[in-house]
Protein backbone atom coordinates (compact mmCIF):
# COMPACT_ATOMS: atom_id res chain seq x y z
CA UNK A 1 0.00 0.00 0.00
CA UNK A 2 0.81 3.40 -0.79
CA UNK A 3 0.30 6.68 1.23
CA UNK A 4 1.27 9.82 0.39
CA UNK A 5 2.09 12.40 2.88
CA UNK A 6 1.87 16.08 2.46
CA UNK A 7 3.18 17.74 5.00
CA UNK A 8 2.75 21.79 3.82
CA UNK A 9 4.08 24.44 6.40
CA UNK A 10 4.41 25.16 9.96
CA UNK A 11 3.61 22.22 12.15
CA UNK A 12 2.39 20.31 9.70
CA UNK A 13 6.29 19.63 8.85
CA UNK A 14 6.25 17.79 12.80
CA UNK A 15 2.76 16.54 12.95
CA UNK A 16 2.84 14.43 9.36
CA UNK A 17 6.08 12.88 10.87
CA UNK A 18 4.10 11.50 13.69
CA UNK A 19 1.45 10.14 11.62
CA UNK A 20 3.70 8.29 9.19
CA UNK A 21 5.30 6.80 12.54
CA UNK A 22 2.21 5.50 13.74
CA UNK A 23 1.25 4.11 10.53
CA UNK A 24 4.81 2.43 10.68
CA UNK A 25 3.97 0.99 13.70
CA UNK A 26 1.19 -0.90 13.51
CA UNK A 27 1.29 -4.47 14.47
CA UNK A 28 2.49 -6.71 11.34
CA UNK A 29 -0.73 -8.53 12.21
CA UNK A 30 -3.27 -6.10 9.80
CA UNK A 31 -0.48 -6.83 7.10
CA UNK A 32 -0.70 -3.16 6.09
CA UNK A 33 3.04 -2.75 4.57
CA UNK A 34 2.57 1.12 3.58
CA UNK A 35 5.66 2.70 1.47
CA UNK A 36 6.15 6.75 1.85
CA UNK A 37 6.19 9.45 -0.19
CA UNK A 38 6.45 13.14 0.79
CA UNK A 39 4.81 15.51 -1.83
CA UNK A 40 4.84 19.28 -2.15
CA UNK A 41 2.40 21.80 -1.50
CA UNK A 42 1.32 24.55 0.87
CA UNK A 43 2.53 28.67 0.70
CA UNK A 44 6.02 27.74 1.69
CA UNK A 45 6.00 25.30 -2.06
CA UNK A 46 4.38 28.22 -3.36
CA UNK A 47 7.49 30.99 -2.26
CA UNK A 48 9.93 28.48 -3.63
CA UNK A 49 8.22 27.80 -6.52
CA UNK A 50 5.36 29.66 -7.52
CA UNK A 51 2.68 27.41 -7.27
CA UNK A 52 1.07 26.28 -4.30
CA UNK A 53 0.16 22.80 -5.41
CA UNK A 54 2.48 21.52 -8.25
CA UNK A 55 1.03 19.34 -10.76
CA UNK A 56 3.05 16.43 -10.10
CA UNK A 57 1.37 16.33 -6.56
CA UNK A 58 -1.93 16.18 -8.13
CA UNK A 59 -0.65 13.12 -10.56
CA UNK A 60 1.22 10.96 -7.88
CA UNK A 61 -2.06 11.08 -6.18
CA UNK A 62 -4.70 10.24 -9.02
CA UNK A 63 -2.04 7.27 -9.95
CA UNK A 64 -1.47 5.72 -6.72
CA UNK A 65 -4.49 6.20 -4.82
CA UNK A 66 -4.59 4.28 -1.28
CA UNK A 67 -4.76 7.04 0.73
CA UNK A 68 -2.89 10.58 1.84
CA UNK A 69 -2.45 12.29 4.89
CA UNK A 70 -2.21 16.16 4.47
CA UNK A 71 -0.29 18.37 7.29
CA UNK A 72 -1.50 21.96 7.10
CA UNK A 73 -1.13 25.19 4.89
CA UNK A 74 -0.57 28.67 6.09
CA UNK A 75 -2.94 31.03 4.34
CA UNK A 76 -1.47 34.63 4.49
CA UNK A 77 -4.55 37.06 5.47
CA UNK A 78 -2.57 40.08 4.55
CA UNK A 79 -0.77 40.65 1.17
CA UNK A 80 -1.61 37.41 0.12
CA UNK A 81 0.71 37.19 -3.07
CA UNK A 82 -0.75 37.55 -6.80
CA UNK A 83 -1.50 33.78 -7.56
CA UNK A 84 -1.99 32.32 -4.39
CA UNK A 85 -4.47 30.07 -3.48
CA UNK A 86 -5.33 27.40 -0.93
CA UNK A 87 -3.87 23.98 -2.08
CA UNK A 88 -5.71 22.03 -0.18
CA UNK A 89 -9.40 23.54 -2.12
CA UNK A 90 -7.89 23.13 -5.11
CA UNK A 91 -7.18 19.38 -4.40
CA UNK A 92 -10.79 18.56 -3.32
CA UNK A 93 -12.01 20.29 -6.31
CA UNK A 94 -9.19 18.29 -8.70
CA UNK A 95 -9.98 14.90 -7.07
CA UNK A 96 -13.39 15.57 -6.20
CA UNK A 97 -13.27 14.75 -2.86
CA UNK A 98 -17.00 15.29 -2.24
CA UNK A 99 -16.66 15.22 1.25
CA UNK A 100 -15.50 16.72 4.69
CA UNK A 101 -15.80 14.00 7.50
CA UNK A 102 -15.16 15.44 11.07
CA UNK A 103 -15.50 13.06 14.12
CA UNK A 104 -15.75 15.10 17.55
CA UNK A 105 -14.87 12.85 20.72
CA UNK A 106 -14.32 13.49 24.22
CA UNK A 107 -12.83 10.79 26.21
CA UNK A 108 -14.29 8.23 28.78
CA UNK A 109 -15.28 10.03 31.76
CA UNK A 110 -15.95 13.49 30.11
CA UNK A 111 -18.61 15.62 32.16
CA UNK A 112 -20.14 16.34 29.11
CA UNK A 113 -19.69 13.50 27.00
CA UNK A 114 -19.61 14.23 22.83
CA UNK A 115 -19.15 11.45 20.46
CA UNK A 116 -20.09 12.76 17.02
CA UNK A 117 -19.51 13.22 13.34
CA UNK A 118 -20.03 16.03 11.17
CA UNK A 119 -20.36 15.13 7.49
CA UNK A 120 -20.43 18.12 5.33
CA UNK A 121 -20.94 18.48 1.40
CA UNK A 122 -17.58 19.56 0.23
CA UNK A 123 -18.38 21.12 -3.63
CA UNK A 124 -21.85 23.25 -3.75
CA UNK A 125 -23.73 25.41 -2.17
CA UNK A 126 -22.51 28.85 -1.57
CA UNK A 127 -19.13 27.43 -2.23
CA UNK A 128 -19.55 27.85 -6.11
CA UNK A 129 -18.22 31.25 -5.21
CA UNK A 130 -20.32 32.84 -8.22
CA UNK A 131 -20.31 36.44 -6.81
CA UNK A 132 -21.66 39.30 -8.76
CA UNK A 133 -21.89 43.26 -7.44
CA UNK A 134 -23.94 45.79 -9.36
CA UNK A 135 -25.75 48.45 -9.14
CA UNK A 136 -29.03 47.99 -7.82
CA UNK A 137 -32.32 50.00 -6.73
CA UNK A 138 -30.50 50.98 -2.70
CA UNK A 139 -27.00 51.35 -4.83
CA UNK A 140 -23.86 48.96 -4.86
CA UNK A 141 -25.33 45.43 -4.49
CA UNK A 142 -23.83 42.15 -4.51
CA UNK A 143 -25.11 38.80 -4.59
CA UNK A 144 -24.21 35.10 -4.30
CA UNK A 145 -25.79 32.20 -5.88
CA UNK A 146 -26.18 29.17 -3.71
CA UNK A 147 -26.19 25.72 -5.90
CA UNK A 148 -27.65 22.36 -4.35
CA UNK A 149 -28.29 19.50 -6.52
CA UNK A 150 -30.25 16.42 -6.28
CA UNK A 151 -27.00 14.59 -6.93
CA UNK A 152 -24.61 15.79 -4.43
CA UNK A 153 -27.03 15.42 -1.60
CA UNK A 154 -27.98 12.22 -2.02
CA UNK A 155 -24.30 11.34 -2.31
CA UNK A 156 -23.77 12.94 1.02
CA UNK A 157 -26.81 11.42 2.87
CA UNK A 158 -25.54 8.20 1.82
CA UNK A 159 -21.73 8.51 2.90
CA UNK A 160 -24.19 9.92 6.46
CA UNK A 161 -25.59 6.85 6.27
CA UNK A 162 -22.41 4.53 5.85
CA UNK A 163 -20.79 6.20 8.53
CA UNK A 164 -23.60 5.96 10.75
CA UNK A 165 -23.52 2.17 10.22
CA UNK A 166 -19.56 1.94 9.92
CA UNK A 167 -20.05 3.55 13.60
CA UNK A 168 -22.60 0.89 14.59
CA UNK A 169 -20.82 -2.27 13.54
CA UNK A 170 -17.61 -0.71 15.83
CA UNK A 171 -19.68 -0.54 18.47
CA UNK A 172 -21.64 -4.13 18.03
CA UNK A 173 -17.75 -5.34 18.10
CA UNK A 174 -17.07 -3.77 21.49
CA UNK A 175 -16.26 -0.50 20.67
CA UNK A 176 -16.79 2.22 23.19
CA UNK A 177 -19.43 4.55 22.70
CA UNK A 178 -21.98 6.97 24.41
CA UNK A 179 -24.71 5.59 21.52
CA UNK A 180 -26.81 2.46 20.99
CA UNK A 181 -28.59 3.19 17.96
CA UNK A 182 -27.13 4.73 14.82
CA UNK A 183 -28.79 8.08 14.27
CA UNK A 184 -28.55 10.26 11.38
CA UNK A 185 -29.61 14.53 11.87
CA UNK A 186 -30.42 15.82 8.90
CA UNK A 187 -29.69 20.11 9.07
CA UNK A 188 -31.12 22.52 6.86
CA UNK A 189 -33.25 26.23 7.05
CA UNK A 190 -35.74 24.58 4.34
CA UNK A 191 -38.24 26.82 5.99
CA UNK A 192 -37.00 29.84 4.71
CA UNK A 193 -35.02 28.41 1.34
CA UNK A 194 -37.45 25.75 0.49
CA UNK A 195 -36.24 25.63 -3.01
CA UNK A 196 -32.18 25.04 -2.15
CA UNK A 197 -32.38 23.77 1.18
CA UNK A 198 -35.44 22.14 0.58
CA UNK A 199 -33.93 19.84 -2.65
CA UNK A 200 -31.19 19.00 -0.13
CA UNK A 201 -33.84 17.74 3.01
CA UNK A 202 -35.72 15.86 0.31
CA UNK A 203 -32.75 14.41 -1.45
CA UNK A 204 -30.85 13.44 2.31
CA UNK A 205 -34.57 11.92 3.36
CA UNK A 206 -35.04 10.08 0.00
CA UNK A 207 -31.62 8.79 0.10
CA UNK A 208 -31.86 7.73 3.85
CA UNK A 209 -34.98 5.56 3.02
CA UNK A 210 -32.84 3.21 1.35
CA UNK A 211 -32.96 -0.65 2.13
CA UNK A 212 -29.35 -0.25 3.13
CA UNK A 213 -30.29 2.32 5.51
CA UNK A 214 -33.19 0.50 7.58
CA UNK A 215 -31.77 0.71 11.06
CA UNK A 216 -30.65 4.27 11.37
CA UNK A 217 -33.07 6.49 13.25
CA UNK A 218 -33.37 10.04 10.88
CA UNK A 219 -34.19 12.91 12.24
CA UNK A 220 -34.21 16.89 11.21
CA UNK A 221 -33.04 19.91 12.57
CA UNK A 222 -32.85 23.78 11.55
CA UNK A 223 -29.60 24.66 11.59
CA UNK A 224 -30.35 27.84 14.16
CA UNK A 225 -31.77 25.22 16.46
CA UNK A 226 -28.94 22.89 15.28
CA UNK A 227 -26.36 24.94 17.10
CA UNK A 228 -28.80 25.52 20.57
CA UNK A 229 -28.92 21.77 20.89
CA UNK A 230 -25.28 21.04 20.15
CA UNK A 231 -23.94 22.67 22.83
CA UNK A 232 -26.81 21.92 25.28
CA UNK A 233 -27.09 18.61 24.86
CA UNK A 234 -23.78 17.61 22.45
CA UNK A 235 -24.18 14.13 23.40
CA UNK A 236 -27.21 13.42 21.71
CA UNK A 237 -25.91 13.49 18.21
CA UNK A 238 -24.27 10.52 16.29
CA UNK A 239 -23.64 11.63 12.31
CA UNK A 240 -25.00 15.12 11.81
CA UNK A 241 -25.13 15.66 7.65
CA UNK A 242 -25.09 19.16 6.41
CA UNK A 243 -24.86 21.34 3.19
CA UNK A 244 -21.61 22.80 2.57
CA UNK A 245 -22.11 26.31 4.65
CA UNK A 246 -23.58 25.15 7.48
CA UNK A 247 -21.51 22.33 7.70
CA UNK A 248 -18.10 24.19 7.85
CA UNK A 249 -19.97 26.62 10.56
CA UNK A 250 -21.05 23.24 12.89
CA UNK A 251 -17.48 21.40 12.42
CA UNK A 252 -15.77 24.46 14.03
CA UNK A 253 -18.50 24.50 16.48
CA UNK A 254 -18.10 20.84 17.37
CA UNK A 255 -14.63 21.27 17.45
CA UNK A 256 -14.66 23.74 20.34
CA UNK A 257 -16.46 21.07 22.15
CA UNK A 258 -13.29 19.06 22.97
CA UNK A 259 -11.24 21.64 24.04
CA UNK A 260 -8.29 22.09 22.24
CA UNK A 261 -7.80 21.96 17.76
CA UNK A 262 -5.34 19.80 18.54
CA UNK A 263 -7.51 16.73 19.33
CA UNK A 264 -9.65 17.15 15.86
CA UNK A 265 -8.93 14.85 12.72
CA UNK A 266 -11.01 15.39 9.77
CA UNK A 267 -11.38 13.31 6.21
CA UNK A 268 -11.55 14.86 2.81
CA UNK A 269 -13.30 11.75 1.08
CA UNK A 270 -13.85 11.05 -2.68
CA UNK A 271 -15.52 7.96 -4.25
CA UNK A 272 -12.28 6.00 -3.64
CA UNK A 273 -9.61 8.00 -2.34
CA UNK A 274 -10.16 9.63 0.87
CA UNK A 275 -7.27 12.45 2.24
CA UNK A 276 -6.69 12.50 6.24
CA UNK A 277 -6.00 15.99 7.46
CA UNK A 278 -5.86 17.69 11.07
CA UNK A 279 -8.57 20.41 11.69
CA UNK A 280 -6.01 22.17 12.83
CA UNK A 281 -3.62 24.96 10.61
CA UNK A 282 -0.25 25.49 10.51
CA UNK A 283 0.10 26.66 14.32
CA UNK A 284 2.81 29.68 13.53
CA UNK A 285 2.83 30.87 17.20
CA UNK A 286 4.38 27.46 18.44
CA UNK A 287 6.05 25.74 15.19
CA UNK A 288 9.38 24.91 15.47
CA UNK A 289 8.98 24.28 19.48
CA UNK A 290 8.41 20.23 19.40
CA UNK A 291 5.20 21.46 21.40
CA UNK A 292 2.47 20.60 18.50
CA UNK A 293 -0.12 18.02 19.49
CA UNK A 294 0.18 15.45 17.15
CA UNK A 295 -3.83 13.68 17.99
CA UNK A 296 -5.49 15.47 15.65
CA UNK A 297 -3.11 14.16 13.04
CA UNK A 298 -2.91 10.58 14.35
CA UNK A 299 -6.69 10.38 14.63
CA UNK A 300 -6.54 11.57 10.70
CA UNK A 301 -4.50 8.61 10.00
CA UNK A 302 -7.47 6.59 11.62
CA UNK A 303 -9.74 8.39 9.31
CA UNK A 304 -7.75 7.52 6.36
CA UNK A 305 -7.26 3.62 7.18
CA UNK A 306 -11.61 3.63 7.78
CA UNK A 307 -11.87 5.21 4.46
CA UNK A 308 -9.57 2.50 2.78
CA UNK A 309 -11.34 -0.42 4.57
CA UNK A 310 -9.24 -0.96 7.48
CA UNK A 311 -11.69 -0.54 10.51
CA UNK A 312 -9.62 -2.62 12.69
CA UNK A 313 -6.40 -0.93 11.87
CA UNK A 314 -8.10 2.19 12.27
CA UNK A 315 -9.59 1.18 16.09
CA UNK A 316 -6.64 0.22 17.15
CA UNK A 317 -4.85 3.35 16.54
CA UNK A 318 -8.61 5.38 18.14
CA UNK A 319 -8.28 3.12 21.10
CA UNK A 320 -4.55 3.71 21.72
CA UNK A 321 -5.26 7.63 21.72
CA UNK A 322 -7.74 7.16 24.07
CA UNK A 323 -6.03 5.40 26.41
CA UNK A 324 -3.15 8.21 26.05
CA UNK A 325 -5.89 10.75 27.27
CA UNK A 326 -7.22 9.03 29.66
CA UNK A 327 -4.59 8.20 31.40
CA UNK A 328 -3.20 11.93 31.30
CA UNK A 329 -0.31 11.36 31.82
CA UNK A 330 1.62 12.19 28.80
CA UNK A 331 -0.10 15.41 27.49
CA UNK A 332 1.07 18.19 25.06
CA UNK A 333 0.95 21.70 26.53
CA UNK A 334 -2.73 22.40 24.46
CA UNK A 335 -3.89 20.15 27.28
CA UNK A 336 -2.59 21.49 30.36
CA UNK A 337 0.66 18.84 30.40
CA UNK A 338 4.21 19.37 29.70
CA UNK A 339 4.75 16.75 27.10
CA UNK A 340 6.22 16.97 23.86
CA UNK A 341 4.79 15.32 20.47
CA UNK A 342 7.89 12.89 20.27
CA UNK A 343 6.83 11.98 23.64
CA UNK A 344 3.15 11.33 23.09
CA UNK A 345 3.70 9.86 19.76
CA UNK A 346 6.03 6.78 21.51
CA UNK A 347 3.40 6.97 24.67
CA UNK A 348 0.85 6.35 21.88
CA UNK A 349 2.80 3.85 20.20
CA UNK A 350 3.51 1.56 22.83
CA UNK A 351 -0.27 1.03 23.18
CA UNK A 352 -0.53 0.24 19.60
P1 LIG B 1 -3.43 29.06 10.00
O1 LIG B 1 -3.50 30.37 9.31
O2 LIG B 1 -2.47 28.11 9.37
O3 LIG B 1 -4.79 28.44 10.24
P2 LIG B 1 -3.55 29.95 12.73
O4 LIG B 1 -2.69 31.04 13.28
O5 LIG B 1 -4.98 30.21 12.47
O6 LIG B 1 -2.82 29.34 11.46
P3 LIG B 1 -4.23 27.44 13.86
O7 LIG B 1 -3.36 26.36 13.43
O8 LIG B 1 -5.56 27.56 13.21
O9 LIG B 1 -3.42 28.79 13.77
O10 LIG B 1 -4.36 27.33 15.43
C1 LIG B 1 -5.12 28.19 16.26
C2 LIG B 1 -4.58 28.10 17.70
O11 LIG B 1 -4.65 26.73 18.15
C3 LIG B 1 -3.11 28.50 17.81
O12 LIG B 1 -2.91 29.22 19.01
C4 LIG B 1 -2.37 27.20 17.84
O13 LIG B 1 -1.16 27.26 18.56
C5 LIG B 1 -3.35 26.24 18.49
N1 LIG B 1 -3.15 24.90 17.91
C6 LIG B 1 -3.55 24.49 16.69
N2 LIG B 1 -3.16 23.23 16.43
C7 LIG B 1 -2.50 22.81 17.52
C8 LIG B 1 -1.84 21.59 17.87
N3 LIG B 1 -1.79 20.54 17.04
N4 LIG B 1 -1.24 21.51 19.07
C9 LIG B 1 -1.28 22.56 19.93
N5 LIG B 1 -1.88 23.73 19.67
C10 LIG B 1 -2.48 23.88 18.47
MG1 LIG C 1 -6.51 28.86 11.63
Amino acid sequence: MAARLIPGDGIGREVIPAGRRILEALPSSFKLNFSFVNLEAGFGTFQDTGVALPDKTVETLKKECDGALFGAVSSPTKNIPKGYSSPIVALRKRLDLYANVRPVKTVAGAHSPVDLVIVRENTEDLYVKQEETFMGPKGKTARAIKEITEYASLNIARMAGDIALRRQRVRDAGGDSIHKQPLVTITHKSNVLSQTDGLFRESARTALSEEKYQSINVEEQIVDSMFYKLYLKPSHYDVVVAPNLYGDLLSDAAAALVGSLGLVPSANVGKDFAIGEPCHGSAPDIEGKGIANPIATIRSVGLMLEFMGEEKAAAKIYSAVDANLEEGKLLSPDLGGNAKTDEVVEDIIKRL
